[in-house]
């Protein structure tokens, strides 16, 4: 029985404020400028995974190999750039208001992404009014269900959703955590992720990840490798610094049981991303398995997930920590109902990456209690911006601490002199 007992009626903006005059989706063309792409680097940054000719590696030009669902296959086991990891590359939105305001948002999608925003997704954000973003997201939802879903159309919608929360901030000349019912803690806690741990503990941040460097197709010798490559970190850092372990999907269900047994010694954080995002079920039985195993590391996952739809399978799939992506699944209006859902069934949120925006939402929700900080210095020896030169003032970390400012939105200065934008969908 529908519920829809008086007809609907469609909003309309508010008389006398200010409506939303254009949605413009750009490309940078300059060759070296980061943005969100953290993998167009060359093979010689850490990040790259690539180790010498004999597999090993000194930590200068080359670098434990990382591994990921590609690794499998001889052709593209090497460094991540060998089947393109970076290939498609960020996109910034700017929406503009009658008044002249620009809000600014990111994702990653390049020109692909670029098209869903112009050619479809600003029809239901052009006319209207900054204020109601619930509506907009769920038009822009619905309208691209048929497409999207998942992936490159939800990123669209998040690059959309961050421009739309940062130009409310500007209207309403308050800092976007604010918008969001305001600070949980002073400043945001953040771990690096890293190649480094024991720089990462030098340079004072709260804990550090490191990818793990081999993958079921290595074999036993590869776990053995696995093993003793944590446990070299475990006594570099000692026995009390936080250490994290990330699998970008490379392992499968007993692979990954396996290693969490053996690197129960090691009092690991967390263990993360083992399995493709979409082996709901093999997630179901790994969070038994790991039970089973009285491993204190949680079992972390959701940085390739999507809505509230996506994490809701997660969470009951029984992972223990969440990792949602703020700039991929699908802005801060769904961000903060995946961080309320996941604190009611007693599941952990930390942000995936994606700099400051994740701080934005940590500093929001009372249930994140730390952030990650992703070293781009090739040699994960130097503080770097996670953006590299999209912005031109992005916060950084100061002794494992993010103190955010006041500035309206999210504060970002676009660095258009570096950026050589164009505009491929202009209308
Ligand atoms: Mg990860």
């Amino acid at each position: 029985m529908s519920l829809y007992i008086a007809p609907n009626e469609d909003i309309v903006p508010t008389p006398g404020k200010s409506r939303i005059r254009e949605v413009r989706a750009y490309v940078s063309r300059s060759t070296e400028y980061g943005a969100s792409d953290v993998h167009d680097t060359p093979d010689t940054h850490w990040i790259m995974g690539l180790p010498d000719a004999t597999g090993g590696w000194d930590q200068q030009t080359t670098h434990p190999p990382i591994t990921n669902p590609m690794s499998r296959y001889p052709k593209y086991s090497g460094s991540r750039s060998s089947w393109g990891v970076a290939r498609v590359p960020t996109v910034i939105v700017e929406i503009e208001d009658e008044e002249g305001r620009i809000g600014l948002g990111a994702s990653t999608g390049g020109e692909a992404a670029a098209f869903i925003i112009e050619q479809h997704l600003s029809m239901f954000v052009e006319g209207q009014n900054v204020r109601d973003r619930t509506l907009l997201w769920e038009q822009m939802w619905r309208s691209s269900i048929h497409y999207s879903r998942k992936g490159l159309g939800v990123h669209a919608i998040s690059a959309i959703d961050l421009a739309l929360w940062d130009l409310a901030g500007k209207t309403l000349e308050e800092p976007v955590y604010n918008l969001m019912g305001g600070r949980t803690k002073q400043r945001v806690p953040v771990y690096a992720t890293t190649s480094r741990p024991d720089l990462a503990q030098a340079l004072g941040f709260h804990g550090a990840k490191v990818p793990l460097p081999y993958g079921p197709s290595a074999g036993s010798e590869g776990l053995r490798k696995n093993v003793d490559f944590i446990g070299h970190w475990r006594d570099a850092v000692g026995a009390d610094f936080p250490l994290m372990l990330d699998c970008y999907m490379a392992l499968d269900l007993h692979y990954t049981a396996d290693l969490a047994r053996a690197l129960a010694p090691f009092q690991l954080k967390w263990i993360e991303e083992p399995l493709m995002p979409d082996e709901y079920a093999a997630h179901a039985k790994l969070a038994k398995k790991l039970e089973g195993l009285g491993t204190t590391a949680y079992f972390a996952t959701g940085e390739h997930e999507y809505t509230r739809y996506g994490f809701q399978q997660l969470i009951e799939a029984g992972v223990g920590l969440l990792q949602p992506d703020v700039m991929w699944m699908g802005g801060p209006t769904e961000f903060v109902r995946v961080a309320a859902q996941a604190q009611a069934q007693g599941v952990a949120v930390v942000p995936h990456g994606c700099g400051v925006y994740g701080y934005y939402m940590a500093m929001a929700c009372d249930h994140i209690n730390l952030a990650e900080f992703m070293m781009m210095s090739e040699q994960a020896d130097t503080i770097e911006p996670n953006f590299g030169s999209l912005f031109k003032n992005e916060p950084l970390p100061e002794a494992g601490y993010i103190l955010l400012p006041e500035t309206p939105g999210f504060g970002l200065e676009l660095n258009r002199d570096a950026l050589n934008l164009v505009r491929p969908y202009a209308r």
